[in-house]
């Protein structure tokens, strides 16, 4: 098999997405999948599909181009605001935006009319993360001046959390959030098909004792992928962890002892710690994997492996026990950052393990208006 590669899990992703759905669709809340993690990868979004995600997101437009040109036809959302440089490719390939900044609803609303599209706005109302969002009380004046631009649907509010900051949202926020939403309802005489609460971080609200509020949507990618809680980084129960796995090969195992006389080294040196030292009679081993390919700190160690340390194209361990052979594979799971990083690394080969996807086209529960595509 050709190392290094990625191995995707797809019934582990089915698996995890259907049961976030089935327990926020008990609240009333849909699930949006994220797909920006895999960089819109078509057999992890038509996973998600299958699970029971109402729709997909992501944040960069080539992803969505890439899930399109691989036939997903469900309604798809960019969560980035857009920038003013790719409105065209942005009406034309998703179907809804979320949004902070009024040229930017305008240069949408032009780019919609002249490509003959549907475009729907979500308008993202800042709840203290300090990342993307119009301040909340800005928001009724500025969701009164969407309503009137041709072109254009305002269809929902959303927020974010703990993305910048680390903090999830408490009762209180989002019940601020719920009524903050309910006043520009009313001020723009609409009821929002999408009020969307959130990301992985929001999970522990949203399945908690709570109120209901108005929040109907959640956008999930960390969750379903990796079965943890952003925030803390620990498993949600139920969940699978180990969705993709890392697979790098020995290209060098030696013993190796310190070959400099330390009382040889130059004393001008400034932190002597740093020096590498040899480790006797264990054998330590190269893998061909680095810091270009992924996040080496956010791999976790099969057992018995101690990490020394990685450049851009090595990475050094060593095993106790039994040596590791020169072609011999070791398997990593990995965390958030790592699978980020390996899914955009040219090569690094993503290989699909699981049954291939049941359905291709747009699920049956999707309410939103259908895309004229490409
Ligand atoms: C990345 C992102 C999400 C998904 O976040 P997870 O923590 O992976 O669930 C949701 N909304 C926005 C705006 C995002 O940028």
């Amino acid at each position: 098999m050709i190392t290094p590669r990625i191995e995707i899990d797809l019934d582990k992703i089915r698996y995890n997405t259907r049961y976030l759905v089935e327990r926020l669709n008990l609240r009333d809340i849909t699930v949006t999948g994220v797909t920006k993690a895999v960089c819109g990868h078509p057999a992890v979004a038509k996973a998600m599909l299958d699970g029971g995600a109402i729709n997909l997101a992501d944040s960069r437009v080539q992803n969505i181009l890439r899930m399109r040109k691989a036939g997903i036809a469900c309604s798809m959302a960019m969560i980035r605001s857009p920038m003013l440089s790719q409105l065209d490719a942005i009406v034309q390939n998703s179907d809804t935006s979320f949004n902070t900044e009024i040229s930017t609803v305008t240069g949408l609303a032009a780019a919609a009319r002249k490509s003959n599209e549907l475009h729907n706005i979500v308008l993202m109302v800042e709840m203290g993360d300090m990342r993307e969002g119009i301040m909340p009380k800005d928001l009724k004046s500025f969701a009164l001046r969407v309503i009137k631009i041709p072109g254009l649907t305002l269809t929902g509010i959303g927020t974010n959390f703990a993305c910048l900051g680390g903090i999830p949202p408490d009762i209180d926020i989002m019940n601020k959030f719920s009524s903050l939403v309910r006043e520009v309802e009313t001020a723009c005489g609409l009821a929002f098909t999408t009020v969307s609460g959130g990301n992985s971080a929001s999970l522990t609200w949203a399945l908690g004792n709570r109120e209901n509020g108005c929040v109907n949507n959640l956008r999930l990618g960390e969750a379903i992928l990796l079965g943890v809680d952003p925030v803390c980084g620990t498993q949600i129960s139920g969940l699978h962890t180990d969705a993709f796995t890392l697979v790098a090969e020995v290209i060098e195992t030696k013993i190796k002892t310190d070959v400099v006389q330390l009382k040889f080294i130059n004393t001008n040196l400034k932190d002597p710690s740093s020096l590498v030292h040899g480790t006797g009679s264990v054998a330590r081993s190269i893998l061909a994997i680095g810091l270009q390919d992924t996040d080496i700190g956010g791999l976790k160690l099969p057992e018995g492996v101690t990490s020394f340390g990685a450049t851009s194209d090595h990475m050094i361990v060593c095993k106790s026990h039994a040596h590791l052979q020169v072609g011999q594979e070791v398997k990593f799971q990995m965390n958030y950052s790592a699978v980020m990083q390996a899914m955009s690394a040219p090569d690094i080969v993503k290989t699909i393990l699981g049954a291939p996807s049941l359905k291709t086209l747009v699920p049956t529960n999707s309410n939103r208006p259908r895309l004229a595509l490409l």
